[in-house]
Parts: C-alpha cells; sequence; structure tokens
C-alpha cells in the first residue's frame, strides 16, 4: 500500500526510556509506521546544547537505541538513525541560518527558558537550536512532523524558514512540513504531580526488571486525600488509576474504579495489580531489548545502515539547494 508521505521526528539521547517516553512518543511513532515512511532520529548535536560533558552520549544514545527498537520500530521499513551520522544537516543548517531573523530567535519562549535553565552555559548553538531543527526536517524532505500541542510552533518555525529560503532564492526545493497533532497524553511521574521526566526521578524504567517496577510502582502517589485504607478513595484523581485504564484489562479497571470508590480496594492492593500487569505488558519488549543488548555490533549495523539510507535523501537534497542557491 502507498504510504501518504514522510514523517521525521527526532529525539535527544536521554539514555534509557521511561513510561512517559513510551506513551508518549515511541508508542505514536511505531503506529506511524503503517501509515507513512518513517526516519526517526537520535539527535546528539542538539543534545551539545545542554550537556557539558559527553562521556555518556554514545551509552545513553545505544540504550535509546535499543528501547526504540524493543518497542517496534522497523529498522527495514523505516530509517533509525544518529543525527551525526549525516553531517549534511549540519551544512543545511548554516544555509539556512542566512534566511533566519536574529530577533525571531531571542525572541521565543523556549529560548528564554534555557537561557533561565543554564545562565552559565548561554551558547550559540542553543540560539540556533530551531534552525537545526528545521535543517533535520527539510533535510530528509519532511511532509510531516507528529507533534504534541506544545511543540506545534517550533514547526510553524521551521515552515517559516523553508518559506523565507524558498522566496529568498525563487526555488520551491524546501518542503514545508506540516503538523499532524498527535494526542500526546502527558504522564505524570510517581510523585502523582510534575510531568514524568528523567531530570526529576519520577520516572519508571521500561528496560527495569520486574523487582525494580514493582518497588517503583509501589512509590506511586495515590489519591492524597485518601489517608486510610477505610477512607474511600476518587480514582478520577488518582496516577496509578489513570496507569490502570492504559495498562489493565476493561474488567479490572471497572472492578477498582467501583471498589476504590467504596474502600473495597486499598491503594497496596491497587498498585500491586498496576505492576503486574505493567510487568506483563513489558515482557515480550524486554525479552526483546535483552537480545539486542547481547548484540551491540547487531545494533550498530542497524545504526550505519538507517544513516547510509537518510544520506541518500540528504545528499539530494544538498545538490537541489547548492543549485537553488547558484554556489559557484
Ligand atoms: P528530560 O528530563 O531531559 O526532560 P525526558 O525523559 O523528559 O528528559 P524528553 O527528551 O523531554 O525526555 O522527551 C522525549 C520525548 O518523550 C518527547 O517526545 C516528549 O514529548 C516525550 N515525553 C517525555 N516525557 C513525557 C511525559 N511525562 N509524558 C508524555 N510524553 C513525554
Ligand atoms: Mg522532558
Amino acid at each position: 500500500m502507498a504510504k501518504k508521505g514522510r514523517v521525521f521526528s527526532g529525539a535527544r539521547p536521554t539514555g534509557r526510556q521511561h513510561l512517559g517516553n513510551y506513551l508518549g512518543a515511541i508508542q505514536n511513532y511505531v503506529a506511524l509506521q503503517d501509515d507513512y515512511d518513517c526516519v526517526y532520529c537520535i539527535v546528539d548535536v542538539h543534545a551539545l546544547t545542554t550537556v557539558e560533558t559527553t562521556q555518556d552520549l554514545r551509552k545513553n544514545t545505544f540504550e535509546m537505541a535499543l528501547d526504540w527498537l524493543a518497542a517496534g520500530i522497523r529498522p527495514e521499513e523505516s530509517i533509525l538513525f544518529i543525527q551525526s551520522h549525516v553531517p549534511e544537516v549540519m551544512e543545511l543548517h548554516t544555509y539556512l541560518s542566512m534566511v533566519t531573523a536574529l530577533g525571531k530567535l531571542t525572541d521565543l519562549p523556549t529560548f528564554k527558558e534555557k537561557v533561565a535553565q543554564q545562565p552559565e552555559n548561554v551558547n550559540y548553538g542553543l540560539l540556533g537550536y530551531p534552525v537545526l531543527m528545521t535543517a533535520d526536517i527539510v533535510l530528509y524532505k519532511t511532509d510531516v512532523v507528529p507533534v504534541g500541542v506544545d511543540q506545534a510552533p517550533h514547526v510553524e518555525f521551521a515552515r517559516e524558514i523553508v518559506r523565507s529560503f524558498n522566496y529568498r532564492y525563487n526555488t520551491k526545493v524546501l518542503i514545508e512540513p506540516q503538523v499532524k497533532h498527535t494526542e500526546i497524553l502527558k504522564v505524570l511521574g510517581i510523585d502523582g504531580k510534575a510531568k514524568m521526566s528523567k531530570s526529576l526521578n519520577n520516572h519508571i524504567e521500561l528496560a527495569a526488571t520486574p523487582q525494580e517496577t514493582s518497588a517503583r510502582v509501589m512509590e506511586m502517589v495515590t489519591d492524597p486525600a485518601r489517608m486510610k485504607r477505610t477512607d474511600p478513595g476518587n480514582p478520577e484523581v488518582c496516577n496509578v488509576f489513570s496507569m490502570h485504564k492504559i495498562f489493565s484489562p476493561a474488567e479490572e479497571v471497572n472492578m477498582i474504579d467501583a471498589e476504590c470508590r467504596r474502600a473495597g480496594i486499598g491503594c497496596v492492593d491497587c498498585k500491586k495489580r498496576f505492576a503486574a500487569n505493567l510487568n506483563q505488558h513489558l515482557e515480550p519488549f524486554r525479552a526483546k531489548r535483552a537480545e539486542l543488548a547481547s548484540q551491540p555490533d547487531h545494533v550498530a549495523d542497524v545504526l550505519n545502515n538507517g544513516a547510509e539510507r537518510a544520506r541518500v535523501i540528504a545528499q539530494e537534497t544538498i545538490k537541489e539547494v547548492r543549485e537553488a542557491m547558484q554556489l559557484p
């Protein structure tokens, strides 16, 4: 069946992925493969804007690739690669920077946030981040970028750069990417308050052992108003219940919903059930991940092969871009 076009998405190599990454990004990546030609990129160059040491970069990239592959990214079909393996992106970034207004970059809320977060490391790359992101997207002739609502302004920014470039050089070589809004659910951390995030250490790693996972689940905060086992609970405000809705069978969800409200089931029991269902759900993932982890050369081959295929598209785009710019 003919696919609907090309999807591109990238993520910084943050190492072992957690439930938030899985439900908010990876599952969507996997599903999109059915309808689109997908290009998935581990953006190691982007990571350099925020990390001050690269000593974990290779390990984190490898761990993330394992998680993506084990979760169902199909490398025979989709292109999975590491950003820096296709250096053409850096060249395109430079060309695009010439049609990008500096004031627009300094005005971006994301830039201001980063400046506030790391005042001691306000580097030039941080400012150019959206331009490099645009280069990632357009280098691979992307039609569609899947993003949650909060990231949509970045793609809008990319579209503006593309329009400026095409206008300046009187060309149509660069494709304006479309936003594909995805219903990205925001997964809360075990604290039940903040977004699950590795840097907040409120996360549950996909690759953890069943024992580690259960221990982490037992730490999860439930309905804060339920103080005693005999108090009735409110599943609507319980993060564990929201996870049950994703990972547990419908009858069990209904049972917990009803029993929690009349104090028929306690939080400890409820969490034990969730841990068991989560572990069961992740069993095939973990088996596949362990197998891949034992074959690092194979994983390297997969990533190298992805880079080769990405590079064919990239070189074609760069050729057209140079031509359009009338570079001597
Ligand atoms: P950091 O702690 O550095 O922010 P992270 O673990 O939160 O790292 P990100 O790099 O922020 O990971 O996100 C990677 C991808 O996973 C993005 O597509 C993001 O939208 C998604 N994601 C991350 N955390 C969550 C979450 N809690 N709920 C839903 N999606 C998430
Ligand atoms: Mg995050």
